[in-house]
Formats: structure tokens, sequence, C-alpha cells
């Protein structure tokens, strides 16, 4: 029987409702706008793309939103003083460094000049410590979208095997440790896992996060599984034509071969459509969370781990 199709583009339309939901209330009852500030250093045309559709849903969604454009040049020392007048800006609840950063400027030290309150893309160390002992947190914003439809589609996840493929500090650990949270007994494989196809085979629910296309054939999955696919994979598809400058066409694909994998999952989110639309919406949902705690409100319901 075919999968049920887990509809992330719609799901993350119902997040972004709650999120403005919330936004009005915090501007009539409080008189608090919150406010995401992105910052990009230099001009890699994926990154502007994200950063473009950051900046648009979040002021639909009513809250401000601050773009810092810096000069691919930038020293570390001027990237620094940039943040911490951020980490000072009481209008400003959350700050989103745009990954990759240029080669000259060290990664792990401007994620953790990043307020640990206002780190919205929970990659501070102690965001990341807080997580792994269970404690309240900043939730990194693509597996905090997975466990959201994970736990729509399922209800309870306790007691499922989970087999998590990528063990990457933005989303395979981290999704690891929501699904533990969660209650469900987790294996964590990478590129020296043995036997992944037998590893694969347990579970449950199975989340891909590796970056290679359609690297997980569908007689991996067990019958009925819940596959989670956060791959996001450019190939080329000679079937759609040439581009004007002849070149072949391309088609995003994720890391799970979809048409097999349906055929005996029971839930599969797919590629466009799935993960890629609730990582924004929980960027948002994060940044209505910072503001509540910064200044001491209720956080909204089921938007946060
Ligand atoms: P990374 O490259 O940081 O990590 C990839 C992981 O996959 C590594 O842990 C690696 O293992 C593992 N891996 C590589 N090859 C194999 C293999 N043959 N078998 C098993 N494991 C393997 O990637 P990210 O975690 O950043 O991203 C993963 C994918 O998710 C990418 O396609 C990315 O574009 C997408 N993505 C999508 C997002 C969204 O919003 N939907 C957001 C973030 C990422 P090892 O550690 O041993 O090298």
């Amino acid at each position: 029987m075919a999968a049920t199709i887990i509809d992330g583009k719609g799901f993350a339309a119902t997040v972004r409702e709650k999120v403005a939901a919330h936004v009005a209330r915090l501007k009539d009852e409080n008189g608090i706008t919150p406010g995401l500030a992105v910052v990009l250093v230099g001009e890699d045309p994926a990154s502007q793309v994200y950063v473009r559709a950051k900046g648009k849903q979040t002021t639909e969604v009513g809250m401000n939103s601050y773009e810092h454009k810096l000069d691919v040049d930038t020293s570390e020392a001027d990237l620094l003083a940039v943040i911490d007048k951020l980490n000072n800006d009481p209008s400003v609840h959350g700050i989103l460094v745009q990954l990759p950063l240029p080669k000259h400027l060290n990664e792990d030290l401007i994620i953790n000049s990043v307020s640990p309150a206002k780190d919205v893309d929970g990659f501070h160390i102690s965001n990341v410590g807080l997580l792994g002992t269970g404690q309240k947190s900043m939730v990194p914003c693509t597996p905090l979208g997975c466990l959201m439809m994970l736990r729509d589609h399922h209800g309870s996840l306790s007691g499922l095997n989970a087999v998590v493929i990528g063990r990457s500090n933005i989303v395979g650990k981290p999704m690891a440790q929501l699904l533990l949270g969660d209650s469900c007994t987790v294996t964590i494989a990478h590129s020296r896992t043995k036997d992944l196809a037998d590893v694969v085979r347990r579970a449950d629910i199975v989340v891909a996060a590796v970056g290679r296309a359609e690297m997980v054939p569908g007689d991996w999955i067990k019958q009925g599984a819940t596959v989670i696919d956060v791959g996001i994979n450019r190939i080329e598809a000679p079937e759609k034509g040439l581009k004007e400058d002849g070149s072949v066409k391309t088609r995003l694909v994720g890391d799970v071969d979809f048409a097999s994998c349906s055929e005996r999952a029971g839930a599969i989110t797919p590629v466009p459509g799935g993960v890629g639309p609730m990582t924004i919406a929980c960027l948002l949902a994060n940044t209505v969370t910072a503001c509540c705690r910064a200044n001491g409100l209720a956080e909204p319901e089921g938007l946060t781990a």
C-alpha cells in the first residue's frame, strides 16, 4: 500500500499561523514585537535566497526583520562587533548567522559569540549541552521541524526504534537527542556504519540527513515505517529538457528514493515540500519562544520541543 505523504508545506503554514497569532497577542497585550536579526557575510547565492525567504516570512508573521549584509572579507573582529551589538539590542530576540561563513572566519567562535538566549539556530555550545541533558534550550530548526511532524503523525514516539542517518551538528546529532527525549530507541548511522541496510530495516522511524541523492532504496525500509527525508540534492533532469544556456535542467531530490520507499513506508515526507518548509517555520517559532523567555512571558504551546 502506498505511504501517506506528510505535507510539510501545509504543516509549516499551520506553524506560521500559530506564530502569527502569538505575535499578535504579544503586540496587543504586552506591546512587544519580536525581532529576528539575520547576519549574512558574503554573497553566496544559495545563502542569499535563504536570507530573503527568512526576511519575507518573518515580516509576514508580524515580526520585525533586521538584515545585516556584510562584505565577504569582513574581519572576525568586525563580525564579532556586529553580533555583540545585536546581543545587547533589546528589540532583537533572535540572531541567526547564515552559514557557511567565508573560510577566514572561525565558525565555532562566531556561533558561540551569539547570546545563547538569542541563538534561534540552537547551535551555541550552551544550547547543545542543555538539549543533551534534557533541559530547556533553543532547539535547531530542522530537527525541531522533523520532530513536530513525527509527533503529529504518531502521537507518542515512546518505544519506537529510530535510525538517524547522518551525525552532523546541525541535523543528525540534535535529531537523535530529540528522539531520545521522546523515548525512542535511537541509532545514529554515518559513513562508517557497517551493514547500513540492516540497521535501517530495524527502524520504525528513519531520518535521512546525508546529502547523497536517493541513497536509501525502498528495500531498506521496514513495512509501515515513517521516513523523514532531510536531504536536498539537485540532480540533472534530462526529461525536463535544456536551459537557455544549453545545459540540462535540474530537479531537487532527497536522500531517499521516494518512488520505492513510498511503496513500503507507512508515511513519508516528499522533497521538495517536506522538511524544507518546516525549517524556516521553526526559525520563526524559535524567535517567538526566545522573545517570550526574554520577557518572562508564557511560551506558545506546541512550538518547541
Ligand atoms: P553533513 O555533510 O554535515 O553530514 C552528512 C552526514 O552523512 C555525515 O554524518 C556523514 O557521515 C553521513 N554520510 C555521508 N555518506 C554516508 C553514507 N554513505 N552512509 C551513511 N552516512 C553517510 O550534512 P548535513 O547534516 O548538513 O545535511 C544533510 C542533508 O540535509 C544535506 O542534503 C543538506 O542539504 C540537507 N539539509 C536540509 C535542510 C532542510 O531545511 N531541509 C537543513 C539542513 C540540511 P560522517 O560523519 O561519517 O562523514
